[in-house]
């Protein structure tokens, strides 16, 4: 076996991530040409670089002295490109056996989120204050048909 010297390991270390780098890309261009059926009009050309990561916002009411008053995130979701109906991605079913829905909607997030075409936020709670544009509501969301969709959770692997 062949002792490597600091200079060599640090050679091997860089060629290493360097082909780790290009498989990353190679996967990343992958799942953007990925489709994901839409759930109202079944339409199959959804491909994920066209598409519009949609990712909602909840609001908790200000409670007690000091509580609420702050927006959390809710579910994934994409506007279909033939029917424009918004598909919000479900995450229910514990399907794989380590991975529960919360962790399932997190991978995909992780995985995919940057795949596709653009990403914004909808601020979906008329209760909430509104503080300006960034927290506001689009009208293609206020709009839309909105169904769920639970093809990546039922069919689709997550890699
Ligand atoms: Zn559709």
């Amino acid at each position: 076996m062949n002792d490597l010297s600091g200079p060599e390991l640090i050679k091997l270390r860089e060629q290493s991530a360097n082909v780790i780098d290009k498989i990353d890309k190679q996967l990343h261009e992958k799942r953007g040409t990925r489709k994901i059926p839409c759930g109202y009009c079944n339409y199959k050309n959804n491909t994920i670089k066209n598409l519009t990561f949609v990712q909602t916002m909840w609001y908790t009411q200000p409670h007690g002295c000091m509580g609420g008053d702050h927006w959390n995130q809710g579910d994934y979701g994409f506007y279909c490109l033939k029917c424009s109906g918004f598909n919000c991605l479900n995450f229910n079913h514990p399907y794989e056996k380590n991975l529960d829905p919360y962790n399932r909607q997190n991978v995909f997030k992780r995985l995919y989120r940057d795949c596709f075409k653009k990403i914004v936020r909808e601020y979906d709670d008329f209760l909430a204050p509104r503080t300006g544009a960034a927290d506001d509501i689009s009208e293609q969301y206020r709009s839309a048909r909105k169904f769920n969709n639970s093809y990546v959770d039922k069919v689709m692997k997550i890699w």
